[in-house]
């Protein structure tokens, strides 16, 4: 039953261990779980204290007038808001502490990885040349940190995408301004009373 579940070892041998004590996992409780088919096919709506609203039928719309396409659009983008959250969270939270060492406020942390921090400094425009280690993590830090407010242009991790992607993204207008913005913008957007367009909300995804 485990062996095509997962391809690692380790995995296989606690899955063995909780099929034979009949301890549940994601696998047994997925097979379990009969989806909702309304919620599988991005259907049901609950952001605003309006619905939540079930779109059943052909043409049929929300109490706001959200079609089904805008509907599932705005699960969808509101599904890519949650995960460049979590995700970009984790790198403030890193930025954070590393500005915290540098400061001499989190003395169980130091740099052991200079030359990762010099390769992370010219990605962030941060100069690197004569200056003390420490001094640069700060920087670093700082940088990084002040790219989750920024409200214009382009963050500046983008560079590490290959060069014809990023020309792609900036025809399409969809180069990422800042982190927060976006996901914010994505929120915003996709709330009551916003952008009822479907395509307009899954290009702000996009970004
Ligand atoms: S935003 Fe529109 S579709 Fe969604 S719950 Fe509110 S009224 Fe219904």
């Amino acid at each position: 039953m485990t062996n095509n579940k997962t391809i690692d070892p380790t995995i296989k041998a606690m899955l063995e261990i909780s099929e034979a004590e009949g301890i549940s996992t994601a696998f047994s409780r997925a097979e379990a779980m009969k989806p909702c088919p309304i919620g599988h096919k991005g259907a049901c709506c609950g952001n605003c204290s309006m619905g939540p609203c079930r779109l059943v039928k052909e043409g049929q719309t929300g109490i706001c007038g959200a079609t089904i396409e805008t509907v599932a659009a705005r699960n969808f983008a509101r599904m890519i808001a949650a995960g460049a959250s979590a995700h970009s969270d984790h790198g403030r939270d890193m930025a954070l502490t590393l500005l915290a060492a540098a400061e001499g406020e989190a003395p169980d942390y130091t740099v052991r990885d200079v030359n990762k921090l010099l390769e992370v400094a010219e990605l962030l425009d941060v100069p690197t040349k004569d200056r003390e280690t420490m001094e640069i993590a700060k920087d670093v830090a700082e940088s990084a940190l002040a790219q989750f407010g920024q409200q214009k242009g382009e963050i500046l991790y983008l560079k590490r995408a290959p060069k014809k992607r990023q020309e792609v993204w900036r025809r399409a207008g969809i180069a990422p301004r800042g982190i927060d913005r976006e996901v914010v913008e994505v929120m915003h957007r996709t709330h009551v009373g916003n952008d009822q367009w479907y395509e307009s909300i899954l290009m702000a995804g996009l970004r």
